[in-house]
């Protein structure tokens, strides 16, 4: 509805107050802008805690225990009253950044690192003075042009065509829900064939994988765990032996999902195998390369992933193998038009962006709308560094991870597989007692000495330490200390055990 309100005397007068309430407002409300010598000054104190974080970035612990876990936080609460940056970045620094594990040490070697390169950092500060609205092609064609052209480069790199859909995400766990969703649209899964509908799944796929599944609402399908061989990867004749037993029982195989690197073992499913039984009995085919997609930068990397172009979607996540800070993954479908079937929307108030479609908007292939403009953390380092760098690093990584896995057999260590990529699994089986117990204090005596930082699983049962390089600040000499101080502890347990 439209009203037309009649101007008169009283009108006026209410006018005039109203100017004179707004004015007052208006200047608490500009406090908002700080003053160039404000900024100066606020930057001088984030600069300085910044620098020394990072010149002494190899005497930090990668990790530390801490009894308040934070907790400090909690005596500053949000308030009328302003605190000054000196004493935000306190806060930060001593509730934030000492307590548990720190990812930007070398010696981080626990789940999957990354590190965080600092020209990202840098992106992400322009990206968020100048605030561009990168959803929508309409209101920043450069932000936008610059995801795509990202997206494009990771495209080639996993041997998927130039006009590929995709999207830049937050992380691996939404690039596979985009992925599964899409999946889901396409194959026409719905109330009427949700029970009969079966997806094939490694055991040792991520939970992330899980999770998308059910917020995808395909919890109802029949979800097929397919047997694994020696080295934890999927068993491509097993699992064409399931898929022929489906089809006997006349249900529905729709989806198979395999790994580019598992979290447990890093193994790489036979991707090439599993490719063309998706193909042959007409399967999406998703793999989840979030932790090892960026090897293919490298050649020895290459030819593991040998079979990933045969995928409809693939996840893969920059805050891993390529180092950014975390909060950025990326989803590639290879028929874009299935992709933005499944999350484009068009709204009334969005009409004025709708003449605009030489450049996919990143709102029409993804959940969200109002992003970050996570493109820039992204596009920086790359400019500024070039590739070589990177490729190094992951090259470096690769023999890092066959290093370790020789010199833990030496140290008396019983190894998982030989490492697809940068993660060995390792455990210690004393002479006398539970090595389940024995391999849980190591990890405990680890933690404690803090200098570096690794982490654990189960196989088949067995409490098993994890080996993972993949920050790009982890060298020889982090993997040594590693070595060294796991033969140190050992021995100490060793001693007081009698073994
Ligand atoms: C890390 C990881 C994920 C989840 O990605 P996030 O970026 O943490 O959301 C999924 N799959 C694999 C294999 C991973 O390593």
């Amino acid at each position: 509805m439209f009203f037309k309100t009649p101007i008169g005397k009283f009108n006026q007068i209410q006018s005039s107050m109203f100017k004179t309430e707004i004015k007052k407002l208006e200047s608490m409300a500009r406090k908002l802008e700080p003053s160039q010598t404000e900024r100066a000054s606020a930057r001088k104190e984030v600069i300085l805690y910044t620098e020394n974080f990072l010149n002494n970035i190899e005497k930090i612990k990668a990790f530390n225990y801490s009894h308040d876990k934070g907790q400090g936080l909690l005596k500053a609460p949000i308030s009328e009253r302003p605190i000054s940056m000196k004493k935000a970045v306190q806060l930060i620094k001593n509730n934030v950044d000492y307590p548990a594990a720190n990812p930007a040490s070398g010696g981080y070697l626990g789940y999957i690192p990354g590190g965080g390169v600092y020209y990202s950092s840098l992106g992400d500060y322009l990206a968020a003075v100048t605030n561009r609205f990168a959803g929508i092609f309409y209101t920043s064609p450069g932000a936008v042009r610059m995801e795509n052209m990202l997206i494009q480069w990771t495209a080639k790199i996993l041997g998927y065509p130039s006009n590929c859909g995709g999207n830049i995400s937050s992380g691996g766990s939404l690039a596979n829900l985009i992925g599964i969703c899409t999946a889901r649209d396409t194959k026409e899964i719905n109330s009427k064939n949700i029970d009969r509908s079966v997806i094939y799944l490694s055991p040792q796929a991520h939970h992330s994988i899980h999770k998308a599944i059910r917020m995808a609402g395909l919890g109802e399908c029949i979800i097929r765990l397919v047997e694994l061989d020696k080295g934890y990867r999927i068993d491509s004749g097993q699992l064409k032996k399931q898929i022929l037993e489906d089809k006997r029982k006349k249900l529905k195989p729709f989806l198979v999902i395999a790994s580019a690197g598992t979290t447990d073992v890093g193994a790489v499913d036979p991707l090439q195998e599993i490719g063309m039984l998706a193909k042959a009995y007409k399967l999406w085919y998703h793999v989840d390369a979030a932790y090892g997609g960026f090897f293919a930068l490298t050649k020895k990397g290459k030819a593991k992933l040998k079979g990933i172009e045969l995928s409809d979607s693939l996840s893969i996540d920059p805050h891993k193998g390529l180092f950014l800070p975390y909060g950025i993954g990326i989803v590639l479908v290879k028929d874009k038009k299935r992709m933005n079937a499944t999350h484009y929307y068009q709204a009334n108030y969005m009409q004025d962006s709708l003449s605009e479609n030489d450049e996919a908007s990143p709102c029409d292939v993804s959940p969200e709308l109002t992003k970050h403009f996570r493109g820039l953390r992204m596009w920086l380092p790359l400019q500024l560094h070039g590739k070589k760098p990177f490729r190094a690093c992951l090259e470096e990584k690769l023999l890092l991870a066959n290093y370790f896995y020789r010199e833990i057999k030496k140290l008396g260590f019983v190894t998982g597989p030989k490492p697809d990529l940068t993660v060995v699994t390792y455990r210690f089986v004393p002479k006398i007692g539970n090595a389940d117990d024995f391999n849980k204090e190591l990890l405990e005596a680890v933690k404690m000495d803090g200098r570096v930082f690794i982490s654990s699983t189960i196989l088949e049962g067995k409490f098993t330490l994890r080996f993972a390089c993949l920050s790009f600040r982890s060298h020889l000499n982090n993997v040594d200390l590693l070595l060294k101080i796991l033969k140190a502890e050992k021995q100490k347990i060793e001693r007081r055990l009698k073994v």
